[in-house]
């Protein structure tokens, strides 16, 4: 990160002159990065000319294979969005009766699943990487279980060894929702190489972005051919459809626009690792604030930066603190609160009793994510912490 000019005016000028020049300044949790506008015009001027705007066309497939290589995965097909993905993967391997997943994550999880008519199960989470306990999920499993469903949550790497073995044993198919985990990687391999397919969201929100996007990540041609039949309507040839496929193509402007993010993307992740280590040093002794240290043997994208609120040794309520940012235009988000299973879809089933969820009912009432994105300023980020420790 190129502090020297911040660094500058904050010497100059001192922190209470940045902090008044923020003025009505709204500081989201994120930010999109966007590609330079003069890179993408020649693209956008080769797409007018050649009028071919969707159908796997010529950017299509380029982003497809930039993807699968940046990545270092076999196959991918990129999709329209990363709920769209989500949805036909379950399709794909024909997922029905009931599947394993987590409360503590994105509400698409649980509803990709209620769209195909499964029912989702709900298991606790590990209290410390948030994400479904291995041995919770064994617990679960029913003779009407035919999946596993987890979300490896901020990017964060499930235990995906104990979750493997557990899905051999019963016989039982895995649908990693990566959507956070984009160009993260465990003992040197990228983590979307585990269970049978890794769903990827390119949300104007995520780390990597396509305005909205997705991607499916598999394990072997044959499902690869099938999942572009099923984003197609199910058209395996002009006149012959193989199965009720949906419409979740990628189109060209958007594949063009990824194939520019993807020179930026590993800057960006540097940048976000820099202002997780200044928000740790920065926290690290603040009573009753705790958050997550680097995992071992993980390269991380630092998507997220959630911190955990404990309110009897900070003296204060999560959503106080909460509150208290959004007054001084600091927008953090409680990601993720609620729980899926509190939500009137999904609330009166069994699993989603808080006896049942101790650890994510919990951790959903601590959480708050903070401002991240690549360009956040020092100066922002030495402000936010200075409301949390009570200076301002
Ligand atoms: C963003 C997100 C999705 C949905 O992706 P879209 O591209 O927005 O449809 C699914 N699961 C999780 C965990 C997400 O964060």
């Amino acid at each position: 990160m190129d502090t020297s000019k911040l660094n500058k005016s904050y010497e100059q000028n001192g922190r209470n002159s940045v902090i008044k020049g923020l003025g009505k300044r709204v500081i989201n949790v994120t930010s999109p990065e966007l590609p330079p506008l003069e890179e993408f015009i020649p693209m956008l001027e080769d797409i007018w000319e050649s009028k071919w705007l969707t159908n796997n066309g010529k950017y299509h497939g380029e982003f497809e294979d930039a993807l699968a290589k940046y990545l270092g995965v076999p196959y991918i097909s990129i999709f329209s969005n990363g709920t769209l993905a989500l949805i036909t993967a379950l399709q794909c391997f024909k997922i029905t009766g009931e599947v394993i997943t987590t409360p503590y994550s994105f509400v698409a999880s649980s509803h990709a699943l209620h769209w195909n008519g499964i029912a989702p199960v709900f298991a606790d989470i590990d209290p410390v990487t948030l994400n479904l306990d291995p041995q919770k999920i064994e617990a679960a499993i029913t003779s009407r279980t035919t999946a596993i469903m987890p979300v490896h949550v901020y990017g964060n790497p499930c235990d995906v060894h104990a979750i493997q073995e557990i899905a051999d044993t019963y016989g039982l198919k895995i649908i990693y929702d990566a959507a956070h985990a984009f160009s993260v990687d465990v003992d040197g391999h990228s983590v979307l190489n585990y269970g049978d397919v890794s769903i990827l969201s390119f949300h104007a929100t995520k780390v990597f972005n396509t305005i909205e996007g997705g991607a499916i990540i598999c394990r072997d041609e044959a499902t690869k051919k099938r999942i572009d039949y099923l984003k197609n309507f199910g058209f395996a040839g002009e006149t012959k459809v193989i199965a009720p496929g949906i419409n979740g193509k990628m189109n060209e402007l958007q594949s063009a626009y990824g194939l520019l993010q993807l020179k930026r993307i590993d800057d960006a992740i540097n940048r976000r690792k820099q202002i997780t280590y200044l928000y740790r040093d920065l926290l690290k002794d603040v009573k009753g604030i705790s958050f997550r240290e680097d995992m071992k043997g993980v390269k991380h994208n630092y998507s997220y930066f959630p911190i955990f609120v404990h309110e009897m040794e900070y003296g204060e309520s999560r959503d106080c603190l909460y509150e208290k940012l959004k007054t001084h235009n600091i927008y953090g988000r409680r990601y993720f609160y609620p729980l899926i299973s509190q939500f009137p879809t999904y609330r009166g089933l069994p699993s989603a009793s808080a006896n049942n969820l101790q650890v994510a009912e919990d951790i959903t009432k601590k959480v708050i994510c903070l401002p991240i994105y690549p360009d956040l300023e020092i100066e922002i980020i030495e402000f936010i912490v200075s409301i949390i420790k009570r200076e301002i």
